[in-house]
């Protein structure tokens, strides 16, 4: 009955997944998006009437300054935050009419982070980390949580804590921790900044030729421009804003 359910919920979830992401069509629409904190009474924008879409398969490097609002924006995506104003869909799916609920749900079907400071939970193993994130998105499987862990080059450390890997090695869980559930978007803030290169650019390697290999739309947020070689599309971020297109040599001279 248990296995029945739970085949049932894969499908459904399945069916989310495959709509809308032919190749092309736009996975992240942000249109005229503002965000403002309040610090100390006074409103600060961090993001200043940005725009810019995003489409299923793009490889996108987001560039800009510490400061320049690539986590503000990231956070909007992930709905994990709501705009001052302005316009946000992802998945063909408007955040602001989807809801809590909706957004949460989005959010653990067709999205996945990797981030700085790779964020796993310190108590759970390297296995239990990557299955955590099938069972929240209603996938659990014990032997797909191993195949990715395998694939991302951990076989044999599946019991590990994330405080007996190394730096590379926990950026490899978060990666599989990712992309286990085969989401539609994955966000990567700075995901290499914690990293020294060599470890860094195998870690890009691995991220960006499993996203090309299943069509998964990827954004980047980085300041470090060695990252824009594994991009097909390079956006600049300047005070708030999505400046401009540019391209690798623009950015590395
Ligand atoms: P980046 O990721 O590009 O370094 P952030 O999005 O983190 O930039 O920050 C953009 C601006 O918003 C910065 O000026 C930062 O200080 C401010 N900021 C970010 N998060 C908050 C917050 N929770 N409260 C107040 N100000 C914030
Ligand atoms: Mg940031």
């Amino acid at each position: 009955m248990k296995e029945g359910l739970r085949r049932i919920s894969t499908e459904m979830a399945e069916k989310v997944r495959q709509e809308g992401d032919a190749v092309g069509d736009p996975m992240i629409r942000i249109v005229d998006v503002w965000k403002e904190y309040n610090h100390k009474g006074t409103d600060m924008p961090a993001l200043r009437g940005t725009h810019v879409e995003i489409r299923t398969g793009d490889i996108v490097a987001l560039f800009g300054k510490s400061g320049s609002g690539k986590s503000t924006l990231f956070n909007l995506i992930a709905g994990l935050d709501r705009p001052t104003r302005g316009h946000i869909e992802v998945a063909g799916q408007d955040l602001e009419s989807l809801g809590e609920k909706g957004r949460t749900m989005l959010r653990r079907v067709r999205l996945g982070f990797v981030f700085q400071f790779f964020n796993l939970l310190p108590t759970l193993t390297a296995f239990e980390n990557v299955f955590l994130s099938l069972e929240l998105s209603d996938q659990a499987d014990s032997h797909v949580a191993r195949a990715a862990l395998k694939e991302v080059g951990l076989e044999g450390k599946e019991s590990r804590y994330p405080h007996e890997l190394s730096g590379g090695e926990q950026q490899r869980v978060a990666i599989a921790r990712a992309i286990v559930k085969r989401p539609s978007i994955i966000l990567a803030d700075e995901p290499t900044g914690n990293l020294d290169t060599v470890t860094g650019n195998h870690i890009l390697d691995l991220l960006t030729t499993r996203c090309r290999d299943t069509r998964t739309t990827l954004v980047m947020a980085t300041h470090t421009p060695l990252t824009c070689r594994y991009a097909n599309r390079i956006l600049r971020m300047v005070d708030g804003q999505i400046i401009e297109e540019t391209s690798c040599e623009e950015l590395v001279h």
